[in-house]
């Protein structure tokens, strides 16, 4: 047996055979154009074919994963607008190059800049430049997209996949995916999370063509890529596949249940997301709300500040899908390790300890009040509450109470109408877990954020791969400082949610329940799966 460890994608387990995908080979060259007009009209004629390929490929997934994941497509088509990566290309098809080498050079400039940016969601991004690069190379130079050629399912060993590859890829013929290279933060990696299937990424591992047709176990579980397991193992693996499969099957059942245990508490059981487009699988999942959403990951992957109007339209947009059902907003949480380089923030020894979160909002206030102002004019059109991250302080609560009534006050005298916002904030230092009885008086909830709380409380550095063996998750010290805020929280009549990963680990449901913990509010894949743990109680 051959065994090698990956990064987990999506928690499952597949067993079927190996199915070696390679690109079809085309041998790249530079040569020098005479007719430079000519070479320039070729390019601008592929361009136009890949847009229209990316507009047929968003229709086809619209149909096959939904909108929100077709959006890879539509965001596809006008990376191939941008003027910088056109320029990039133009120039050197005039100073004489084959376009075919024009774009891959684009392509190698672009990819490596979003490569070596410290933010993991951009250097995603490099995957997608290479797509588009590579889908106009070969419309140039007429090489034909591959596809997956088998008759029954398989799993799919690539050296790495891009997008459009596994959105054409016929899911009825796919078991799982795992790929050498990739990031678990992909589009690839959400698209194989959409399609359900169980993947795994960065294996770090030789692709032969010798592994073709061999059975093999994806173990989304334990991030383990099994090559021809021993008949034991294979048939306990096949034993937890069968499980997990019955056990998913079961968890769609449960969309419309009550989250009650079989006392009869209740627990309300929101989403987490990110962006407007996360609210489909939030509301797919039945999230009786949006917990948390991180609204600094609007202001990633841009040169500039988005506008009071973006921003607006963005919250606007949640509220209205999310119907009336409450949707906490996160204030900006920039800082630590998710740098945006317009902010110009100075690099800090400690950036998890530094400059971040609310220190950034109350030190630069014409941001702050930008982002509250769009939050306040779109609360008319839903049920909005806002919540502070990395608060350690009364003070800091006061000041920003300051700011937001100063905000209130503007929308009043501009006839501005919003609604009825609760203020909270995230509890997620150990300082605040600390003086949460002080807090308490000021706010109208806690959400504790356990993915700092751990961080903070235990010295482990979140982003430290080294620790993560390490870290105990249920550390005592955690747990009473979440047992202690719910505590306090209550005593002075508020309500207290969890909103960090740990709200979505099963084992501790039932403790958090003993607590008395009010909401937790977790990814949309984990919802139902909390749902069960609290009905199994
Ligand atoms: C947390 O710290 O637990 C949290 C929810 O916020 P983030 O993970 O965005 O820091
Ligand atoms: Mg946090």
């Amino acid at each position: 047996m051959e065994k090698y460890t990956g990064k987990s994608v999506l928690k499952g387990i597949a067993v079927g055979k190996i199915y070696c995908y390679k690109k079809k080979n085309y041998t790249l060259e530079k040569t020098e154009v005479s007719d430079k007009k000519a070479e320039a009209g070729r390019f601008e004629e592929a361009l136009e074919a890949a847009k229209e390929q990316l507009t047929a490929l968003y229709e086809e997934a619209l149909e096959t994963v939904g909108e929100e994941r077709a959006m890879i497509f539509e965001i596809h088509r006008m990376m191939l607008e941008d003027e910088d990566y056109l320029d990039t290309v133009r120039t050197a098809i005039g100073e004489g190059t084959n376009a075919e080498y024009a774009v891959n050079s684009a392509k190698e400039k672009y990819a490596d800049l979003f490569a070596s940016m410290d933010d993991e969601y951009m250097q995603a991004r490099a995957a997608d430049i290479r797509d588009i690069s590579d889908r106009l190379i070969n419309i140039l130079a007429g090489v034909g997209e591959d596809t997956i050629h088998t008759d029954s399912p398989v799993i799919v060993l690539a050296e790495d996949l891009t997008p459009s590859e596994t959105i054409r890829m016929d899911k009825s013929k796919i078991l799982a995916f795992v790929t050498i290279r990739g990031s678990s933060n992909s589009h690839t990696a959400i698209l194989a999370r959409s399609m359900n299937l169980p993947s795994l990424v960065n294996t770090q591992m030789e692709l032969n063509d010798g592994l073709n047709g061999k059975i093999a176990v994806v173990d989304g579980f334990n991030g383990e890529f099994l090559i021809e397991p021993q008949e034991e193992l294979l048939e306990e693996m096949i034993r937890r596949k069968n499980k997990w499969e019955t056990d998913t099957r079961e968890l769609q059942l449960l969309k419309g249940k009550e989250n009650i245990t079989s006392d009869g508490r209740v627990i309300s059981l929101y989403a987490n997301i990110g962006s407007v487009k996360d609210v489909d699988a939030a509301l797919e999942a039945d999230a009786g709300g949006i917990g948390l959403f991180r609204s600094e990951f609007l202001y990633l992957g841009r040169n500039d500040y988005p506008t009071e109007e973006e921003q607006f339209r963005s919250y606007k947009a949640v509220l209205e899908k999310m119907n009336g059902r409450k949707v906490i907003i996160r204030t900006l949480d920039i800082g630590a390790d998710k740098k945006v380089d317009y902010f110009q923030l100075e690099p800090e020894e400690n950036p998890a300890l530094g400059y971040r979160a609310i220190r950034i909002c109350l030190d630069r206030p014409e941001i702050f009040i930008t982002q509250l102002r769009a939050i306040y004019r779109a609360s008319f059109y839903g049920t909005a509450a806002i919540m502070f991250p990395m608060i350690v302080s009364v003070d800091e609560i006061r000041r920003i109470k300051e700011i937001v009534n100063q905000v209130k006050t503007d929308l009043a005298d501009e006839g501005c109408p919003i609604g009825d916002v609760e203020l909270g904030i995230m509890v997620e230092t150990p300082a605040a877990a600390v003086i949460s009885d002080e807090l308490a008086e000021e706010v109208e909830f806690f959400s504790i954020g356990t993915n700092d709380l751990t961080q903070y409380t235990l010295a482990v550095d979140r982003q430290n791969q080294k620790l993560e063996s390490t870290c105990n998750t249920h550390h005592p010290a955690v747990l009473r400082l979440i047992e202690m805020t719910v505590r306090n929280g209550h005593e002075k009549g508020i309500w207290v949610g969890i909103c960090g990963e740990l709200a979505a680990d099963t084992e501790l449901t039932g403790m958090f329940l003993d607590m008395g913990v009010d909401e937790l509010s977790v990814s949309p894949s984990s919802l139902l799966r909390v749902r069960k743990a609290v009905r199994d109680i």
